[in-house]
Parts: C-alpha cells; sequence; structure tokens
C-alpha cells in the first residue's frame, strides 16, 4: 500500500452464508486481517445473506467459529456490533431499496418487467447465434406511461443497472494495474430481485461505501463484477475504494480449487485434526506475500511473524497451489513441535474431546460386554482411513460400476442434506426409492464405506456424530479410491 493508505485503513470480508466456510474464506480473510491490523487498521465482517435460495441457516455461526478457530478475530461485525450495522445485509433491504430508487430517479437504472419465460426465450436465441447471455434491453426502452401501465396493472419486475450502451469501465486493480472492460461486455445487471432483495451488486457497493471500506480485498473470481461495482459507484457519485483481487487457490492439477479433488471445509480441517497455526502457515504461504527469504528459508512462521513481514504487495497474481501434502507435512511440524502436554491438550480438544467422546458412548453402551470392546466398536470413529473391500461393500445382487453409480448419488444425497438423523433418512430412502435400492442395501452401503465394516453402531447417529465434512470426505476418498482401482485394472 502507498504511504498516503498507511494509516486507517478499513477492510472487509463479505462471506455468504451457504454452506460450511470454505478455506478460500479463511485465506482471503487471514490476508485482510494482516493488512488491518499492520496499519492500524479495522476488519469487519459481513454476512451477505441476500440470495435467499442457496441460504443455510447453520452457516453463519460456522463462519464465526472457523474464522475463530483461526484466531482471524474481527473488529465489527453481525455478533460484536460496530458503528455502521446492521453487519447482516437481510437487516439492511430497506438501505438497498432506497438506493435503488435513488438510481431509479436519476436515470442510472430502470425496471424491467420481462418475464422468465421471455427472459428464456432470448437466452436460447443467443446461445443458438453462439452469442454471451446479455440482457437485450427491451425494458430500457419503456416509456414513462408504459411503465405506470405495468405498475398499476401489479407486474412483478426486477430492477436493473442501465450500462452505457458504448465506452468502456477502467479501474485499477492494485496488483495487476489498470483493467479495462468495454461496457458491450457488461450486462445490464439486476440490482433487486422480483422478491425485493438485492442482489451481491448493489448491496456489495452499497455496504461497501457506507461501511467506508477504503480497500476491497476479495478473490480474483470478481474482477468481471468490478466494472459493474465502479459504474454503481459512479451512478451514487461516490469515489471508489482501492481494488486487490487476490489469486485464487488452485487444486495440484492448477484447476480451481474444488471440493471434488480436496476438503474445502474448514469444519473437515478442524475435526480432521489440523492445528489451526499450520493452517494459518498454510495460507500465509500462498501467494508470496511473506518476503523471499523467510519463504524459502523455513517456511514456517507464525501469525505473529506474518504481522510484521507479510506484504500485499507481494502477492503474485498466478494461482498458488493448495497442496494437501504440503498442508499435512506442516500440520506434522506443528504438531511435533508441541510439548507432551500441548498435544495431549490439543487431542483432547479435537478428537478425544470429552463432547465427541460422550456422544459416541451414548451410542455403544447398550452394545457392550466390556468396556475393552469399546475400541472395537468404534475405531471409525478414530481412524483416518477405513477403505472396506469389495466383499465388504458389494451387495450380493449389484455390479461393482452399478453400486458406485449408487454410491455417488449417496453423496449428493447428503451433501444436499441437514445434518440430523430426522433429515437424513428420508432423504436416503427417497433416493434409494427412486433408484430401485432396497433401504438394507442403501444403509448397508454407506455403513460399508463410513466404517470398514458391516456391522456398526446406529449408522446414522454415528455419521451425525462423525460430523458432515467428515462423513462427505470419506465417501469422496472411497469413491476416488474405486476408480484408481477400476484404473488399474483396466
Ligand atoms: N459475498 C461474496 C462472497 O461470498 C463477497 C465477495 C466480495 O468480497 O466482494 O465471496
Amino acid at each position: 500500500m502507498t504511504a498516503d493508505t498507511e494509516q486507517n485503513i478499513r477492510v472487509r470480508i463479505a462471506p455468504s452464508p451457504t454452506g460450511d466456510p470454505h478455506v478460500g474464506t479463511a485465506y482471503i480473510g487471514l490476508i485482510n486481517f494482516l493488512c488491518a491490523r499492520q496499519r492500524n487498521g479495522k476488519f469487519v465482517l459481513r454476512i451477505e445473506d441476500t440470495d435467499r435460495t442457496r441460504f443455510v441457516s447453520t452457516s453463519e455461526q460456522m463462519i464465526f467459529e472457523a474464522l475463530r478457530w483461526l484466531g482471524l478475530s474481527w473488529d465489527e461485525g453481525p455478533d460484536v456490533g460496530g458503528p455502521y450495522g446492521p453487519y447482516r445485509q437481510s437487516e439492511r433491504t430497506e438501505i438497498y431499496r432506497e438506493h435503488a430508487d435513488l438510481l431509479l430517479a436519476s436515470g442510472s437504472a430502470y425496471r424491467c418487467f420481462c418475464t422468465p419465460e421471455e427472459l428464456e426465450a432470448v437466452r436460447r436465441q443467443q446461445m443458438a447465434a453462439r452469442l454471451p447471455a446479455r440482457y437485450p434491453g427491451t425494458c430500457r426502452r419503456l416509456s414513462v406511461s408504459e411503465v405506470e401501465a405495468n405498475l398499476s396493472a401489479a407486474r412483478p419486475f426486477v430492477i436493473r443497472m442501465k450500462v452505457p450502451g458504448s465506452g468502456s469501465t477502467t479501474f485499477r486493480d492494485e496488483l495487476r494495474g489498470a483493467i479495462t472492460f468495454e461496457h458491450t461486455n457488461v450486462d445490464d445487471q439486476v440490482l433487486i430481485k422480483s422478491d425485493g432483495f438485492p442482489t451481491y451488486h448493489l448491496a456489495n457497493v452499497v455496504d461497501d461505501y457506507l461501511m467506508r471500506i477504503t480497500d476491497v480485498i476479495r478473490a480474483e473470481e470478481w474482477i468481471s463484477s468490478t466494472p459493474k461495482h465502479v459504474l454503481l459507484y459512479q451512478a451514487f457519485g461516490w469515489p471508489v475504494p482501492r481494488f486487490w483481487h487476490m489469486p485464487l487457490l488452485r487444486n495440484v492439477d492448477k484447476s480451481k480449487i474444488s471440493k471434488r479433488k480436496n476438503p474445502v471445509s474448514l469444519v473437515y480441517y478442524r475435526q480432521a485434526g489440523y492445528l489451526p497455526e499450520a493452517m494459518l502457515n498454510f495460507l500465509g504461504l500462498m501467494g508470496g506475500g511473506m518476503p523471499a527469504d523467510i519463504n524459502n528459508a523455513t517456511e514456517k512462521f507464525t501469525l505473529e511473524d506474518m504481522m510484521q513481514h507479510f506484504d500485499i504487495r507481494n502477492i503474485r497474481p498466478a494461482g498458488p497451489v493448495f497442496d494437501l501434502t504440503k498442508l499435512r507435512w506442516l500440520n506434522g511440524e506443528y504438531l511435533r513441535a508441541l510439548s507432551p502436554q500441548a498435544f495431549y491438550g490439543a487431542l483432547r480438544s479435537t478428537i478425544l474431546s470429552d463432547h465427541y467422546l460422550s456422544r459416541i458412548a451414548g451410542l455403544v453402551q447398550t452394545r457392550m460386554e466390556t468396556l475393552g470392546q469399546f475400541g472395537d466398536l468404534t475405531n471409525f470413529f478414530f481412524a483416518e482411513n477405513v477403505l472396506p473391500p469389495p466383499e465388504v461393500f458389494l451387495p450380493k445382487k449389484r455390479s461393482i460400476e452399478e453400486t458406485l453409480a449408487f454410491a455417488a448419488e449417496q453423496l449428493a444425497t447428503l451433501e444436499a442434506t441437514e445434518w440430523t438423523a430426522e433429515a437424513l433418512e428420508p432423504a436416503l430412502k427417497q433416493m434409494g426409492d427412486a433408484k430401485g435400492w432396497s433401504v438394507k442395501e442403501n444403509f448397508m452401503l454407506l455403513r460399508a464405506i463410513l466404517t470398514g465394516s458391516t456391522m456398526s453402531p446406529p449408522l446414522l447417529e454415528s455419521m451425525v456424530i462423525f460430523g458432515k465434512a467428515r462423513t462427505l470426505d470419506r465417501l469422496r476418498r472411497f469413491l476416488d479410491a474405486q476408480k484408481k482401482t477400476a484404473g488399474h485394472r483396466k
């Protein structure tokens, strides 16, 4: 950051509560946190929960817990308050509506009455002609009286921004320099949806301005949205913040990080026994924000070290690789460096916590004759790998191919289901019915994959205690391992 920006910056992360907290949120969170702490600034946590179709009610709490686990504390946010709240967008809808009205009044936005069917027809034509999907501007041309008529007929509408038909918008990305977008490539973005909720773009700009954000530090995937945001700042007559787009984390094969290739949930890493120090260190290595001598010499540093030496300007835009082998190595280093007491403490606060153990005990008490059997009945709760052989997982009347295809369906169903026994049971049964699998086959397969055995404590309760993130990971690993075996067979 340049000299005039040294002090009193205000930065934010703005996660959407759509599921488990993502490692990408921790990565962007860490960089924002460091910049704020280094420059006597404020770090704001804003919850962007305006997309009601993707909203997950438990997600916000999980985001808080994951960030706290990592020690990335925020100065303002929904739970701690602050001078520019509320910090949850669903509590600010009136503010967005007022701002949309300002844009309507100044002619920078317009009401669009096109129906979903009309829009779909246009989209199909554009696809057939291999044109990019764009709103054709139909309602830009409505006269005042036509708008009035539509309003009095109570036709549903959205509010769109009026992107100039020609010309271009240029903004500065602090890592990349000037970036220009031709307006012909910028769509008339919806700002307020027909349900009255704002889209990300409007809410994000209004909030960044009202919350006095000086530096927008976010992931690269938002670069293509930035010209829309800049046009909105201009339409409101507001100064544009500085933009820093951080490189996307990548899988080892350089594709965008995804749960198909790596666990991406912070809940997973915590439950699977990664230490927050190792995770922070690992994320700090991504992109080269630490000086090369520190980065290359030891690759090991603490949050304190990062506060001292990290420099956002050193980040290279090329995508850093989220290499699980590296993270595991680092985690091992941190584990070995713990004192015996601290190591024991780490076990007792995670995989051997009272909370975890007491729930597991509750599942097996009625099934035991001696306490010594505890380990036999519950080992899958403590193991990292329990890959069952085909003799264990393959139902008698099923081929390996259809079994793996069904396991993939189970994975998809579990991913989409709330993590309680009451919700899981009907969801799995319904899916099994639809695919022609009996309840017994369905649950036996899942039991084999999760526990490595044909016998176990009650399956659904076990899954609930084991946790969603780790159960899904176990299914994914099972499928991966089977794919590899199939590859060898060929
Ligand atoms: N709500 C967006 C997200 O989920 C925020 C993007 C931004 O930082 O502007 O990542």
